[in-house]
Parts: C-alpha cells; sequence; structure tokens
C-alpha cells in the first residue's frame, strides 16, 4: 500500500457513466471476440481497473458525506455514483465471461468460487436495474433522515450519538427520560419512516420478482453467497440459539438487575451495565490511537505497521465532531492501493473503541487480502465470514484493555462479552423478524410491530419497556433500526461471524500467538473459499452445524465466570 498521499488530497470527480457504459461495453465485446486465455485474463484485468475506479469515486462520495452531513453537494454526489453504478450492466459482462470459451482458463487459474461469484451478478441483476437504483436511494434517504434527527432533552438537544451517555446515565430517570426522548423524536417522524419502509418493502419484492426468486430473502441468500447452506442451516442456528443461549443470557440479565439494583430490568435499563457506570475509556482520542498503536504492535508487529499508515495518510478518522454522521462507524476501501478508510465519531462511551476496533479488523482483513494477489472478485469475503476478522478483532481487544479503560479495563471486558452474547440472540430475533417482512411485503407497520413484540418474548422472555413499554408496543424503536432498513438479511452474518469470533477467542485464550496466526490465515483467504471450507480451512466448526452453541455456551460461561470474578465488589 501507498504511504505517500493524505486523505484530504484524494480528490473526488463525478463519474460520467455514459463513458462508463461505453467502456463496459467495449470490454464485453472484447470478452466476445477474444481469440486467447490470455486475451481474457488481460480484459478482466482492465474490467477490474475500471470496476475499481468506479468504486473509488462512489465511496469517497461517501465518506466525504460521511464527514460532514450537512454538505448537500456530497450527499448529492454519493446518491448519483450509488444510483449511476447500479445502472451499469455488469451481469452482461459477466455473462460474456462465463460463456466465453477460455473460461474453463480462469476457474483453473482461481478455482471454482469465481464462476460463482460471477454468476451471482448474473442472476441478481438480470432485471430490475432501475428498482435496484430505486433501493439505493431509498437506503440514502433513511440514512438522511436519521442522521437529522434532533432530540430535545433538559433545556438542550442532542443527535443521536450525543444522547447515548444520557441513555446510560446512572441515574434511573435519566435513563428512562433520555431514551423516552430519543423514541418521542422518532414517533414524530414515524409517518416518513414508515412510508420509506413500506416502499423500501414493495421495492425489495420487485426485485427479488423480477430476477425470478419467491421473495427478497431468497434473493439475498444468493446475494450473501449462501450456495451450500441456506435457510435450513440458518433455521437450525436460531433453534440451537433459543435452545443453549436464550437461558444463559437470561441468567445475565438476572445478574445485571442485581448489580444496578432494581427490582425489574427496563428495556433502558439494559444499557447500564453496572450501577457506577460503564466501562469508560481512559483518555481522548489521541490517547485511544496511542493504545491503539501499543496493543497493535504487541499483537502482531505487521498490524502495527499498518495502523502507523492508517494514521499516517489520514486514514484513521474516528475524532468526535458535530458535523460528522453520528451513531455508526464503518471501514470502506477505496483503492487497492490506498489505505482502507476507518471512520467512527467518538462520543466518550465504551462503544467508541468496540467500534474502531471491529472497524479496524474489517480493514486488517482487505490489507492481508490484497497483499495475496488474488482476483478483485475475491477482495471480500464470502458474506457470512465477512464479520469474522472484526468481531475476532473486538475480543483480541480485550488483551490491550487496561490501555484503553486503565482502571475501568474489567469492566469493558465482562461488559462486551455479554454484549456479544446478547447481539448473537438480538441478531436471530432480527432475522426471524426480516423473514416475516421479505415474505409480507403488504404487511402493515402494525402488523410488524406485533409479530417483533412476540419475537422479543422468545428470545429475551420477560423484556418489558417499564414506563416506555407503549413506545415498544407501538414499534417506535423499529424505526431507529438501520438492519431493517438498510441491510436487511445482513444481521445472520454479524451472528454466524459472532460465533466464530468467540472460537477464535477461545483459542486465543490458550494460546495468543497461535490464534493470531489463524486468524491472519483465515483473512489471507479472503473471498477464494466458500464459507464452509473457509472454516474448514482453519478447521472451526461452522456455526449452525450440531452441537456448535451447545460448546460454544460451555466455553461462554466459564470465560464469564472468569471475568465476573474480575469485576470490581
Ligand atoms: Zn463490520
Amino acid at each position: 500500500m501507498r504511504n505517500d498521499y493524505h486523505f484530504s488530497d484524494l480528490v473526488y470527480q463525478k463519474t460520467d457513466y455514459e463513458e462508463a457504459t461505453a467502456t463496459l461495453s467495449r470490454l464485453t465485446q472484447g470478452v466476445k471476440e477474444a481469440k486467447s486465455a490470455d486475451e481474457l485474463f488481460d480484459l478482466l484485468k482492465q474490467h477490474e481497473d475500471f470496476a475499481e475506479q468506479i468504486g473509488y469515486m462512489a465511496t469517497l462520495a461517501y465518506i466525504h458525506m460521511s464527514l460532514d452531513s450537512s454538505d448537500q453537494a456530497f450527499a448529492e454526489a454519493a446518491a448519483y455514483e450509488m444510483a449511476g453504478a447500479s445502472q451499469l450492466p455488469e451481469s452482461v459482462f459477466a455473462r460474456a465471461v462465463l460463456d466465453s470459451p477460455y473460461f474453463p482458463e480462469v476457474t483453473k487459474k482461481y478455482g471454482e468460487e469465481y464462476r460463482l461469484r460471477l454468476e451471482k451478478s448474473f442472476r441478481l441483476q438480470k432485471e430490475g436495474l432501475d428498482l435496484i437504483g430505486k433501493e439505493a436511494q431509498l437506503t440514502n434517504e433513511y440514512q438522511r433522515l436519521k442522521a437529522m434527527i434532533r432530540i430535545p432533552f433538559r433545556g438542550e438537544e442532542y443527535s443521536e450519538g450525543q444522547l447515548l451517555p444520557l441513555r446510560e446515565s446512572t441515574d434511573r430517570d435519566t435513563r428512562r427520560d433520555a431514551t423516552k426522548a430519543l423514541l418521542t423524536a422518532y414517533r414524530d417522524k414515524k409517518e416518513e419512516f414508515t412510508a420509506l419502509l413500506k416502499e423500501l418493502m414493495t421495492v425489495r419484492d420487485g426485485i427479488a420478482k423480477a430476477n425470478g426468486f419467491s421473495d427478497y430473502g431468497a434473493y439475498k441468500n444468493v446475494s450473501y453467497d449462501r450456495n451450500d447452506y441456506g435457510d435450513a442451516e440458518i433455521g437450525r442456528f436460531c433453534a440451537q440459539v433459543k435452545e443453549y443461549l436464550v437461558p444463559l443470557i437470561s441468567g445475565l440479565h438476572e445478574a445485571q438487575r442485581k448489580r444496578l439494583g432494581v427490582d425489574r430490568l427496563y428495556r433502558y435499563d439494559m444499557i447500564l451495565n453496572f450501577a457506577d457506570g460503564n466501562a469508560q475509556p481512559a483518555g481522548d482520542v489521541d490517547s485511544l490511537t496511542k493504545a491503539s498503536v501499543e496493543m497493535y504492535d504487541s499483537l502482531n508487529p505487521a498490524l502495527g505497521d499498518f495502523f502507523r499508515g492508517m494514521i499516517k495518510t489520514g486514514s484513521f478518522e474516528i475524532s468526535p465532531s458535530d458535523k460528522k454522521v453520528s451513531g455508526m462507524g464503518f471501514q470502506t476501501n477505496l483503492k487497492r492501493d490506498l489505505y482502507p478508510f476507518v471512520f467512527n465519531n467518538c462520543n466518550g462511551t465504551d462503544s467508541d473503541v468496540t467500534v474502531f476496533t471491529h472497524e479496524i479488523g474489517h480493514a486488517w482483513q482487505h490489507c492481508l487480502t490484497i497483499e495475496a494477489r488474488m482476483p478483485a472478485l475475491y477482495d471480500q469475503m464470502v458474506h457470512d465470514a465477512l464479520e469474522i476478522p472484526s468481531k475476532t478483532m473486538e475480543l483480541f481487544t480485550f488483551s490491550g484493555a487496561e490501555g484503553f479503560f486503565g482502571k475501568d479495563a474489567d469492566k469493558f471486558r465482562y461488559a462486551h462479552f455479554c454484549t456479544m452474547l446478547e447481539e448473537i440472540a438480538h441478531f436471530c430475533m432480527a432475522h426471524e423478524l426480516e423473514t416475516f417482512v421479505l415474505t409480507h411485503p403488504d404487511a402493515s407497520f402494525e402488523e410488524i410491530a406485533a409479530r417483533e413484540s412476540a419475537l422479543a418474548q422468545t428470545y429475551f422472555p420477560g423484556l418489558h419497556g417499564g414506563e416506555l413499554e407503549p413506545f415498544y408496543e407501538e414499534g417506535i424503536h423499529l424505526l431507529r433500526d438501520m438492519v431493517l432498513f438498510m441491510i436487511p438479511r445482513y444481521v445472520m452474518s454479524y451472528a454466524l461471524s459472532a460465533v466464530c469470533a468467540m472460537q477464535f477467542y477461545e483459542r486465543f485464550e490458550k494460546n495468543p500467538q497461535e490464534a493470531v496466526a489463524q486468524y491472519d490465515a483465515l483473512c489471507k483467504k479472503g473471498g477464494s473459499l466458500s464459507y464452509p471450507a473457509l472454516l474448514a480451512s482453519v478447521d472451526m466448526k461452522a456455526p449452525y452445524e450440531d452441537g456448535c452453541m451447545e460448546e460454544l455456551c460451555v466455553f461462554a460461561r466459564k470465560m464469564l465466570a472468569r471475568l465476573e470474578e474480575k469485576l470490581p465488589a
């Protein structure tokens, strides 16, 4: 990766999609007329460079929009690039490559996954390109609406991210009232959000049907590389989560209730782990960055060097700012020879550390995959493995928790471990809710909210909103749910990846160096292997295999007991 630039030097230039379409047509024609395998390989390389340039501009616009959410020009540029890119006839190019008499030479060199990746673009974008563009536009609109939410609270006005410390307050009234203020702000915009969701449901169903799928869930399974497994395996996974993990989590909530000294743990209490407050980062962004350098150096010197490169090139942007989009962090790739970009808007809570360490995990995977010099189609791992590098990094971070949290390090480790377990259950629940939403495109928002309430009682028995229960019954909290609006079907990947991350962490506890080496080995494989093959390559059980959750819960209970012992009395 290049070291000789700074992010601020990179200039956004609007893509000319007419010209891009012509280029792609020329490449497609070239593939059809290719006279040798070498010629085909050369055209594939040209196509990689072409696609990289398109993605580069779209990403630059997106980053700038996130850095300054009030900048209308970049918001428009991001929407323009996203819509433009989605209209490119990529599937026609893919079809030509698949049909080439020299294609067997390609799979001989790159493996069968290459075919699956190409077929994917063909299967998913045969028809309905206008609807795909529309979906991108609607999700952008959701993000914009969400970023604009301002929450009046006790005479001040907050963004969602800024309100988080108040929702975590040790004072119960503040916790409740801050959560109420947040939900009220969303209720005020209920009509806009539900209309947007309705439109998204229609558009998504249209995309699926146009491409010959029964529903958007089935469509997304293909898009998420679920080739050797699917709904049946995922169903088995959810069943295991309900059987083994849900009782464990109920126990954790009971322990939390006792720690907080409340009669009943309400939804607005759950965010607070300890009566005297959640773990607090011990310093500002500069000191967190310094602690990160030390931790990455000790985990893996190559990772330390990589991280320093990110800082030097301005690719690590986590400082707090009113201008930035709040409430989310991300990692994104600009170009293969440039550092990935990590974004967060730190708000002084423990999530600052988990968000950016998560994103560094993504960035490091990208770097290792690029260094393995595979075709660009393999830059991204198969979907259900995508979050393994990031979720694992969150847990490896436990080794450097003192640097981030000082005296609160033990609180952080315990709470974060609990959070990851809860997330697995939460994401399975979200998956079941999505299954309903995506197979019932005509469902009303009231029906969706009712279904969510029922599922919540299965995954989190006894869950109650206390005085705020009417908001939950009405489904107001769902309006905040980026998963539902922006990335349906994604969270199952999170849940599966969290399970694998915990398996990596179990190894890390036994032998850190070996675990880090296996982790790097997994990252280096990029997207060259299917999900089951990728896990097998590091001798890991797929989460949906029988016994996986049961075994994981044995480890989790042991780990929790150890972490709990160290908590301050
Ligand atoms: Zn992630």
